[in-house]
């Protein structure tokens, strides 16, 4: 019986995997990935070893999470090293959950190997500190694209979308997985009481030789044109340029319990 480990890939760039995920690849005898796997990446897996390319692309899935899990643990049976490579961190937005659960369930041993999440490979290419202690007092790591129509339909299929009230003047919210629609996501943004001049971040494909990073703000991201996926975006005084900004803006917009809880906001004159 084989070991599967659930390995992340971090963002792109491969000298931003780890020295182990580095390490294991070479004894790989099996790798399953997903498409957010960087080519550059995936040309360290050995020639030796079987590969699967389990990914899925803007809808048009090539297996479901029911098959992944099942191959999963059929190759624990024929292979000593199954290596499930996932982008960035492998627990994070990327189905971990159901797979550890068919590992525990057919008794496989399994070890989690973590990744550079998304986020993290983007705020370092857009050389943002998202906790930055004038600005920020929470990062919040969300996704766009689980939907409360989808909740709705199975609700242990997905979490209720983001939970509003616990984003202050003083959070930071990295957005995974924008979508398409840019003019959606700020509007959603807007009604959600987040200011119009709040700085945003657009990085795509962070930490790959085809990065593009594009700063605007809440209301001008809704004509943005769209940059290539994957992408992601960060949304916050973090992301502010000048150090202004980064300071004040949408500080008049803030909640009256951001208010009460931050001792770092300036007082009102
Ligand atoms: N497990 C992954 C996330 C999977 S969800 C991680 O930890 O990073 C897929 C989303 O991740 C994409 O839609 C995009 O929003 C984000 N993403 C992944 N790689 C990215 C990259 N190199 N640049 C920008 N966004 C990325």
């Amino acid at each position: 019986m084989g070991k599967v480990y659930l390995i992340g890939a971090g963002p792109g760039d491969p000298e931003l995997l780890t020295v182990k995920a580095a390490r294991l690849l070479v004894r790989a005898t099996v790798v399953l990935h997903d498409s957010l796997v960087s080519r550059e990446v995936l040309a360290r897996i050995p020639a030796t070893a079987e590969i699967v390319d389990v990914g899925k692309r803007a809808g048009q899935k090539l297996l479901t999470q029911d098959e992944i899990n099942t191959l999963l643990v059929s190759y624990a049976g024929s292979h000593d090293v199954v290596i499930r490579l996932k982008g960035g961190d492998p627990t994070l937005f990327g189905r971990a959950g159901e797979e550890i659960q068919a590992l525990r369930e057919a008794n496989i041993a399994f070890e989690i190997v973590p990744g550079i999440t998304a986020a993290l490979g983007a705020a370092a290419a857009a050389g943002i500190s998202l906790t930055d202690r004038r600005a920020a007092s929470q990062l919040v790591i969300t996704t766009y694209s689980r939907g409360e129509e989808a909740a709705n339909a199975d609700p242990f299929a997905v979490t209720p979308s983001l939970d509003w009230a616990a984003i202050s003047a003083n959070t930071t919210l990295v957005l995974y997985m924008p979508g398409a629609d840019y003019a959606e996501v700020s509007r959603r943004l807007l009604a959600a009481g987040q200011p119009e001049d709040l700085p945003c971040v657009i990085v795509s494909n962070a930490t790959r030789p085809n990065q593009q990073i594009r700063h605007t703000t809440v209301a001008a991201l809704a004509t943005e044109s769209r940059l290539p996926a994957p992408a992601l975006l960060i949304v916050g005084r973090v992301a502010a340029h000048r150090l202004i900004d980064l300071i004040s803006v949408g500080a008049q917009h803030a909640a009256p319990h951001a208010r009460a809880i931050d001792p770092s906001r300036p007082k009102p004159q």
